[in-house]
């Protein structure tokens, strides 16, 4: 162990004590109080028999407790499981005995799901209420009790930087979530290279929208931004309305958003009357980003640096200075500080600007491995690079564009299509409101595309005037052969759209 280096969240910079560090819904936190909460909050994990290496989860919406605990946690060298608070209890089931958590910390509105599990959880010995249960729950210790008769002076567990911090299960939107073991030294310097790459300073506010249980939405700006001393303004799920209000009466200068977020918001009449002019970056990330997307929000003045990361990078892979955001519209820009990014053939030859290759990343901030799973990370981590699965390409320049996932990847009469492209040329219709598209078997082209698409608002339902202006922007080996009208496409809790799930929707029946 390496002692005397102190955990990741001890190593905050220059904080000012009365500055705020955590506002949600009305009231302000102080780094000082925040401080001392954290503190207690160790208390009381260490008082419930948590030890160094013991994994504590949360599973909750956006909540103090989340930043709390996961703060809690690197005192007593815990690691922190965030559980995705959308899951059903099956699901939630699986994580927690996957990550083996002795301490369970819920939300208000996971009291049921604690009722369901406990029985089936021997390995969990105590449930905690973060907030009054709005239903079930009467057996779980309410965590204000726990904090007010915790030790407050306990001393901090000597952490190195290798040490795990916290396991984080991957958003699920390929498969099964892999728990991504995260250490301190990868919180350090993911953290420090969004502090970077995003001009973080003690001034900051910073919305934490997007779910605090994702990398994007933990790390993409709130834990830099508690790192330099600003404060995190935490909203409990994502409403466009009530954030655009939160975003103008907080005074709001940064959020981490995914695509769907982005376009959810600037739907909202909101968009056009709130004052925006807080909001001096975005950081998108997470699925790509249509530039219908990314337009829209340029005219309204509000910049979008575009990012490029995964949980298993935590997440910082590249991004796109604030400065290039016209000049390279589209682009997720260039490796961050810390991390080495490299688009390779499959013989590991980097290729020609221009060329499609998988995007692959080294750098102090990659996991260290699955949790558990030795065998799927030995299929992602080669010789220390981590195997992204992105199919990218780069310019002369230098600079990521990301096309798609290759598992999402078309083939259709020999010809690679990368769905992302399709989606985005559809989402230029202004008869479209959002659209995916997959390849289905085809006995002529192998596989063709079917775009699966939700109209805008009163559009009437033709398969034919959609394709008819879909033919001006796209090739005619990229054009979809198919087309279905849905209400709404599957989702994962951080907006993502579920291919998975929409493949097997339409794969074709067995006779
Ligand atoms: P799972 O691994 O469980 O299937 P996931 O890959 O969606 O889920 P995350 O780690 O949250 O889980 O997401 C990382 C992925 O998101 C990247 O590998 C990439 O496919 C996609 N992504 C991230 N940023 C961008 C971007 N700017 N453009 C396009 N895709 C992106
Ligand atoms: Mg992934």
């Amino acid at each position: 162990r390496n002692a005397g280096l102190g955990s990741w969240p001890e190593r905050r910079l220059r904080i000012s004590p009365e500055r705020d560090a955590i506002w949600f819904e009305g009231t302000t936190t102080s780094h000082r109080t925040f401080a001392q909460r954290v503190r207690r909050t160790a208390g009381a994990l260490a008082g419930l028999g948590v030890v160094a290496g013991d994994r504590v989860a949360w599973v909750s919406g956006n909540h103090p407790s989340a930043l709390e605990t996961l703060y809690a946690c690197g005192q007593l060298g815990a690691i922190w499981v965030p559980v995705n608070a959308r899951l059903t209890a099956p699901e939630a089931e699986y994580v927690l005995d996957h990550s083996g958590a002795s301490v369970v910390v819920h939300g208000r509105d996971h009291g049921t799901v604690a009722d369901a599990l406990r029985d089936r959880l021997p390995g969990v010995r105590t449930w905690v209420a973060a907030e009054a249960p709005t239903a079930g729950g009467a057996d779980s210790l309410p965590y204000e009790d726990l904090l007010a008769a915790a030790d407050p002076e306990l001393r901090d567990e000597p952490v190195g930087l290798d040490d795990p911090c916290l396991v984080m299960y991957t958003s699920g939107t390929t498969g099964r979530p892999k728990g991504a073991v995260l250490t301190h030294g990868n919180m350090t310097w993911a953290c420090m290279s969004q502090v970077l790459g995003f001009d973080f300073a003690p001034q900051e506010r910073t919305l934490a929208m997007a779910p605090l249980f994702h990398i994007g939405g933990l790390n993409g700006t709130v834990n830099p931004t508690l790192l330099r001393g600003g404060c995190a303004v935490v909203v409990r799920r994502f409403d466009a309305a009530e954030i655009l209000e939160v975003v103008e009466q907080q005074r709001v200068n940064s959020f981490f958003a995914v695509p769907t977020m982005l376009d959810a918001l600037s739907r909202d009449p909101g968009f056009r009357t709130r004052d925006l002019s807080s909001l001096r970056t975005i950081g998108a990330a997470g699925a790509p980003l249509p530039l219908s997307t990314l337009r829209t929000w340029l005219d309204r003045g509000v910049t979008v640096q575009q990012a490029y990361g995964m949980t298993e990078s935590a997440p910082a892979g590249t991004a796109l200075d604030s400065a290039d955001a016209e000049r390279k519209i589209g682009s997720a820009g260039k490796p961050q500080f810390f991390t080495d990014v490299r688009v390779v053939r499959p013989d590991g030859t980097e290729v020609e600007p221009g060329e499609i290759g998988e995007v692959v990343l080294q750098g102090p901030n990659i996991m260290a491995g699955y949790w558990r799973e030795p065998e799927r990370t030995a299929e992602v981590v080669v010789d220390g690079w981590y195997h992204s699965g992105d199919a990218a390409t780069v310019d002369e320049e230098g600079y990521l564009y990301i096309r798609d996932r290759y598992k999402d990847m078309i083939i259709s009469g020999g010809e690679n299509v990368y769905p992302a492209e399709v989606e985005s040329a559809l989402r230029e219709l202004p008869m479209v409101q959002e659209a995916a598209v997959i390849g289905v078997p085809d006995p002529r082209w192998g596989e063709v595309g079917l775009a699966v698409v939700v109209l805008a608002p009163g559009v009437p339902e033709d398969a034919e005037a959609l394709l008819t202006a879909l033919r001006a922007r796209l090739a005619g080996f990229k054009m979809p052969r198919h087309v279905d009208f849905v209400q709404e496409l599957p989702k994962t809790a951080t907006g993502k759209i579920r291919k998975p799930d929409l493949r097997a929707r339409y794969a074709p029946t067995e006779e």
